[in-house]
């Protein structure tokens, strides 16, 4: 009985300060004056917000950008400031430790191709050009959180390790936190924060997922001249409609997606080639295996039903290329770092906005790291087009959010 008692009394405890820290730092005079420079700087964090923004940082091209956020990082005074071989941009604001070791990040790149104008056309206070939220927001945010706490001298126990990184959107396939969390950091980072769009959410799920493309090939022929051989469109066929018949857990929420196909040289031959592009997803890794499992059976099923419906006639092969991963994840709504972030707002008066997402927390989370990713003010719409718009309306709060968690976590 006591031994069941006991570890409720230290989780009940725990469960305690975590929820009062925040309000009681807020009393703290550094912390507060820290909060006050955020308020104060908001003009000048929206003016490198558009200064970044209008640094293009196409997929794969994030280098011109991360050269910016170098320099940024050393004249904040940041120490032992680096880029990685991924090139992810790296600058430490050390504690009176070095445990733990908070790592608080933003992407540098965009999902716009080289040549986007990326000008920033000023209406009124809306601020509109492609990135300007996702996530040059996230990015003018870091950069604010590090000049609050110099400017009020606040000291953390902790270590803090601010990384602009590379590859979060798209194809960019989370390389750049890949290469943190298993290469240039490995096993140096304790917490894990991202600033990422706008609003003031949340996220503490984080939705993996399995993209494939898949290649089906045969000799091919004149459809009469040849007929009696094995199709490889017909062969995808027959995997497309095993896919759709997939049944998928909905809670946690697991979904596929046969998204583009193409193939075929003529209507009158037999095609040699056929491909089609699938995407797989769920927040819960075993689920995103299990219909992995699903998809990559029904593939080879349907090419051997087609190879044995043509009696092995000139017969199709398959092969499924692997094109993108993005781990799943999640950091449960009553861990620490969740419950800090949770009371974080509401110490600031902000309303619980818990979210799922596929940021680059979804690497953290998925090797149980604690990780979150925030949101970081302002409001932005039309995200990944030309005519994403941020509207800057209170959009300090969400600066005075990111730094009180920093500092409720950097201990
Ligand atoms: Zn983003």
């Amino acid at each position: 009985m006591y031994r069941r008692t006991f570890p409720a009394l230290l989780f009940c405890f725990a469960t305690i300060s975590f929820a009062q820290a925040p309000a009681a730092l807020m009393q703290d005079s550094a912390v507060r004056a820290a909060l006050d420079a955020a308020k104060r700087n908001e003009p000048a964090t929206l003016e490198l917000q558009v200064k970044v923004c209008e640094i293009p940082a196409p997929p794969f091209k994030e280098e011109v950008r991360g050269k910016e956020l170098k320099s940024l990082f050393e004249e904040l005074a940041l120490k032992d400031v680096r880029i990685d071989k991924a090139g992810n941009v790296i600058g430490v604001r050390p504690g009176r430790a070095a445990h733990p070791n908070l790592v608080f990040s933003a992407h540098l790149d965009t999902v716009f191709p080289e040549g986007t104008d990326v000008k920033v056309k000023r209406d009124g206070a809306i601020l509109r050009a492609p990135g300007i939220g996702d996530d040059c927001r996230g990015l003018a945010v870091m950069l604010a959180v590090i000049r609050a706490l110099n400017e009020a001298h606040v000291e953390t126990p902790g270590t803090i390790t601010f990384v602009a990184d590379v590859g979060e959107e798209g194809l960019g396939d989370l390389r750049g936190m890949k290469s943190l969390f298993y290469d240039s950091l490995k096993g140096q980072i304790d917490k894990f924060i991202s600033v990422d769009g706008t609003g003031l959410g949340i996220t503490h799920i984080g939705v993996g997922s399995n993209r494939y493309r898949v290649t089906f090939k045969g000799p091919g022929g004149h459809s009469f001249g040849a007929f009696g051989m094995a199709n490889p469109i017909q062969a995808m066929g027959r995997a497309i409609a095993k896919i759709d018949a997939f049944e998928v857990p909905a809670t946690p929420k697991t979904t596929f997606n046969v998204g583009r196909v193409g193939g075929g040289t003529s209507v009158n031959a037999i095609p040699f080639e056929a491909w089609m592009e699938v995407d797989m997803r769920s927040s819960d890794p075993a689920s995103l295996k299990a219909v992995d499992t699903k998809f990559n059976n029904a593939v080879k099923e349907a090419v051997e039903e087609e190879n044995h419906r043509w009696n092995n006639r000139g017969p199709v092969s398959v092969s499924a290329e692997l094109v993108g991963v993005r781990p799943a994840g999640q950091t449960p709504k009553d861990s620490p770092i969740v419950q800090t972030a949770m009371s974080v707002s509401k110490a600031l008066g902000i309303p619980e906005a818990l979210r799922e997402g596929s940021t680059d927390s979804n690497v953290p989370m998925n090797m149980g790291i604690p990780a979150i990713t925030i949101s970081g003010g302002g409001n932005a719409t039309n995200a990944h087009s030309l005519n994403e718009a941020f509207d800057p309306q209170d959009s300090w709060r969400g600066t005075q959010r990111a730094i009180l968690l920093a500092v409720a976590l950097a201990r």
